[in-house]
């Protein structure tokens, strides 16, 4: 085999090049494929980005121009970028950037044009427009190959792909650099070309390899190792809409891929799903790829473990069009801990005054080669620290062995990789600094062992002023992409300053005596009714059967979208404007609760507003949890003409003991919704456990002489203890056998005499014990009783609420217990409840 440092004979070829072969037979193979949907084969895709060239062609847009892309990861991204890079130079960009970023990239890209996906929201719409760019809507086509798109909704006009020379610009990318200002690296279309058949080359890719890429496609990893590789080989690519933990086993087994390539942390979160059994179907697998950061070992041995192939470790930089090192494909000679041999480019390891150094000694990896770029654009000055006689200066630190085998061992340059994900600490400084309270700000990278860094920061504030970790953060993420927001931001008096007086970011977050971002304890089981349901939200999006309130919903498998997923669930059942963010900065279900809490500490067990509005307040008695969330939704579905309280019980998460019993905590709230309504008629409702409770403040109203009258949703009263009633519940529990299970585990102690198992919060046993205790006299008291169709489950007849509410009327609703207050249920409880109390 040829050896691998040999590959650069300085290629001549172009993006087009690789889509057109003529005659080489192989027009009909798969190119570009999607989850679910037709192969676009080579003269396919060849036949559309001729199309599109001469679209753009149309519309004014010539090679030399640039034009930015903001499209969803998937076919459609890639066709797109190969029609751009075809045509004209391709920006892809990031689709979670803010408006700022895109202000700064499209500005600094000089761009001419923006394609944007016709169904992705994004402020680049309102970018180009406020530049004056051309904005051009890409639609893609349902139902026909992957990757089928019209431009603003032209038909398709063929053409041939446009020439080009190897020395245009195909691809331009910013990086993050030591500056806040990212830097322009414009690769050529030899410079892709070059670095395409290096990775092919290495991979010993061939027309019958498919990838499955799972990398983002504005990034060079995605597009010259997944797509311009894969193509360069004659093989073919399935383009997903990104990396998906939960997908990622079904894809791995539908599309019948021979390789993927992705970073560490996708690895764990794959590895996270894994079954323990081994039992994974590979398929054609040959091989997994790892690149854009180190690769943790343990990762690599589990992952071939787990799936049976090498796994290949490759080392790439944007400014090198992708690959710069690689592992040659085999068992037998890939090197874990190390990065593989140069694998396209010369390698050298560079002592700070520029000289080589020889095998052992630990320097500056340089890389010099046909796939390197040439400088970075209107940038002297970092070109100037960049290149050294022909050398490019990775800014990363290494050696090689005798063998040619390179090992990194850390950085010189002041990046922070998160998880592949590099950021400039110098952009979030100077978006702390525009802080009115902040004077000093250092970011910097904090040890995660998931992701490699986390991002950290260290503020000092200017005197007199305060600001909190949250609001620091909220602030940085209203101009910065989420994964740019640091995840801790410590105030500090004075930022710890290096031996020489210079500020050091590296090795800042020991100095700061940090904990590493991601400590991992015994899982604590959550403890609330409020974290359970955060945790239910967690558990069911990542697929997991449990989950500890401080386990890290990104360590177990969680990434952008699952975060974005979870995000919306917890928006959608508690009714709250949760920010994107939060997930990111509170990955945790204690995280979130802290979130999400609507309620300050001070206020939080005082009747809490839901819903504004106009007229007399409803108040509405929490269930058997003590929680008011799950009325946010019934709340909403209101007509808004009067206000919506939720009372919480003391003692949830106050430190106040809950009250000894149901006349005492009644009479506590009576108090306090009388702090807010001075008179009656009072509307009281209550949910569950919540109707006893409100029964009981409706009568101690009436004893002083208020009226007050009733909304009722699937009423807990305590169990009667008649005659009639134990033959009903004699009755009953011959039918049902779940009801006599029920009864055995109360006798034998399994669970408690209220029906609740002994592990729920302790809150629910209080709540449920002083129920038990209480007796429900009847009362001619106005009411509506809401009976769902679970409502006997607990025990108690229909007949039982008529009697202590004989003025009831009774509105029956086909609705689980839970359901009932679900958006579902809540939009049919809002008109009754209307009903019951108008405007007032
Ligand atoms: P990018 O330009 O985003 O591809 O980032 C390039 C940087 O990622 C390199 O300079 C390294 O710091 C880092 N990197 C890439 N591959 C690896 C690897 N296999 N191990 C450790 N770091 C890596």
């Amino acid at each position: 085999m040829r050896p691998i440092n040999q590959l650069d004979n300085g290629t001549t070829g172009t993006i087009g090049s690789l889509l057109e072969q003529p005659g080489d037979g192989r027009s009909g193979q798969p190119a570009i494929l999607g989850i679910g949907r037709g192969p676009l084969d080579r003269g396919g895709l060849a036949a559309l980005v001729g199309s599109a060239a001469a679209e753009l062609s149309a519309r004014g847009i010539a090679r030399g121009d640039r034009v930015a892309l903001v499209v969803e990861n998937g076919p459609e991204a890639a066709t797109a970028f190969l029609s751009l890079a075809a045509a004209a130079a391709c920006a892809p960009l990031n689709p979670s950037y803010r408006r700022q970023e895109l202000d700064f990239f499209l500005a600094d890209l000089g761009a001419r044009a923006v394609v944007v996906s016709s169904t992705l929201d994004t402020p680049a719409r309102d970018a180009a427009r406020a530049l004056g760019l051309q904005l051009i809507e890409l639609e893609p086509v349902d139902g026909g190959p992957a990757g089928i798109f019209r431009l603003d909704g032209a038909a398709p006009a063929p053409g041939p792909i446009p020439e080009r020379a190897p020395a245009e610009h195909a691809l331009l990318l910013h990086t993050s650099g030591t500056t806040a200002r990212p830097k322009l690296v414009p690769l050529t279309h030899a410079n892709l070309t070059a670095s395409a058949r290096n990775v092919a080359a290495t991979l010993e890719l061939g027309p019958t390899d498919r990838c499955l890429n799972v990398m983002p496609l504005f990034h060079v990893h995605g597009l010259v190792a997944s797509l311009l590789a894969s193509l360069h080989a004659g093989g073919s690519v399935t383009c997903t809409p990104g990396f998906h933990p939960i997908h990622m086993l079904a894809w791995l087994e539908e599309c019948a891929p021979t390789w993927y390539t992705a970073v560490p942390t996708m690895h764990q979160g794959l590895l996270a799903r894994a079954p323990a059994d081994n039992s994974i179907p590979t398929g054609r697998l040959r091989f997994i790829r790892s690149s854009s950061a180190a690769l943790p070992r343990p990762v690599l041995e589990e992952l071939e473990r787990t799936f049976g192939v090498p796994v290949i470790e490759a080392y790439g930089m944007t400014e090198a069009a992708h690959q710069m090192a690689s592992n040659p494909p085999t068992l037998a000679e890939r090197r874990p801990g190390s990065v593989g041999r140069a694998a396209g480019p010369e390698i050298a390891i560079l002592s700070p005054g520029g000289e080589e150094l020889p095998p052992g000694a630990l320097g500056e990896v340089a890389v010099r080669g046909s796939n390197v770029f040439a400088g970075y654009e209107r940038n002297p000055e970092a070109n100037l620290d960049a290149f050294t006689d022909g050398w490019f200066r990775t800014g990363d630190e290494g050696t090689l062995d005798v063998h040619g085998f390179l090992t990194l061992h850390g950085r010189i340059k002041e990046l922070i990789n998160r998880g592949g994900e590099k950021i400039s600490p110098a952009e979030i400084d100077e978006r702390l600094l525009s802080h009115p309270a902040v004077a000093e700000a250092v970011a910097f990278a904090l040890p995660d062992p998931r992701l490699g860094d986390e991002v950290a920061a260290a503020v000092v504030l200017e005197p007199g002023r305060k600001a909190t970790e949250p609001e620091l953060q909220e602030f940085v993420a209203e101009t910065l992409a989420p994964f740019k927001v640091p995840r801790r931001i410590v105030v500090v008096d004075a930022i710890p300053k290096g031996p020489t007086g210079k500020l050091q970011r590296i090795g800042l977050a020991e100095r700061l005596e940090l904990p590493t971002a991601a400590r991992r304890s015994e899982p604590t089981e959550p403890r609330t009714a409020f974290e359970q349901g955060i945790a239910r939200v967690f558990t069911q999006v990542l697929d997991l059967p449990t989950i500890g309130v401080d386990d890290d919903f990104f360590a177990l498998g969680g990434d952008s979208i699952l975060g974005s997923e979870a995000v919306a669930r917890l928006r959608e059942s508690t009714g709250q404007q949760l920010p994107l963010v939060s997930i990111v900065r509170s990955p945790t279900v204690r995280g979130m609760a802290a979130e999400l809490d609507p309620v300050s500490a001070l206020e939080r067990s005082g009747p809490i507003l839901l819903q504004a509005g106009p007229g007399p307040p409803i108040f509405f008695v929490h269930g058997g949890d003590g929680e008011v969330l799950q009325f946010v939704a019934l709340a909403r579905a209101l007509d808004g003409s009067r206000a919506f309280y939720g009372i919480r019980a003391r003692g949830i998460d106050d430190g106040e003991p809950p009250a000894a019993s149901i006349e005492a905590m009644a009479s506590d709230y009576v108090e306090r919704i009388r702090s807010l309504q001075g008179s009656g008629p009072y509307a009281l409702g209550g949910f569950c456990l919540g109707a006893t409770v409100a029964l009981e403040m409706a009568r101690q109203l009436e004893a002083v002489g208020e009226s007050a009258s009733l909304f009722v949703v699937d009423p807990r009263l305590p169990r009667p203890n008649d005659a009639r009633y134990l033959l009903w519940l004699a009755r009953r529990r011959a039918r049902d056998g779940r009801l006599r299970e029920a009864a055995v585990g109360r006798l034998r102690g399994t669970t408690d005499a209220a029906g609740i198992e002994p592990g729920a919060p302790a809150i629910q046993l209080a709540l449920a014990r002083i129920r038990e205790a209480y007796r429900a006299k009847p009362t001619g008291i106005p009411a509506v009783v809401v009976l769902g169709d679970q409502h006997e489950r607990f025990s108690i007849p229909a007949w039982h609420v008529l009697r202590v509410l004989p003025n009831a009327r009774t509105v029956r609703l086909p609705l689980s217990h839970g359901d009932l207050l679900r958006p579902a249920g809540a939009t049919e409880l809002a008109p009754e409840l209307g009903n019951t109390w108008d405007a007032g």
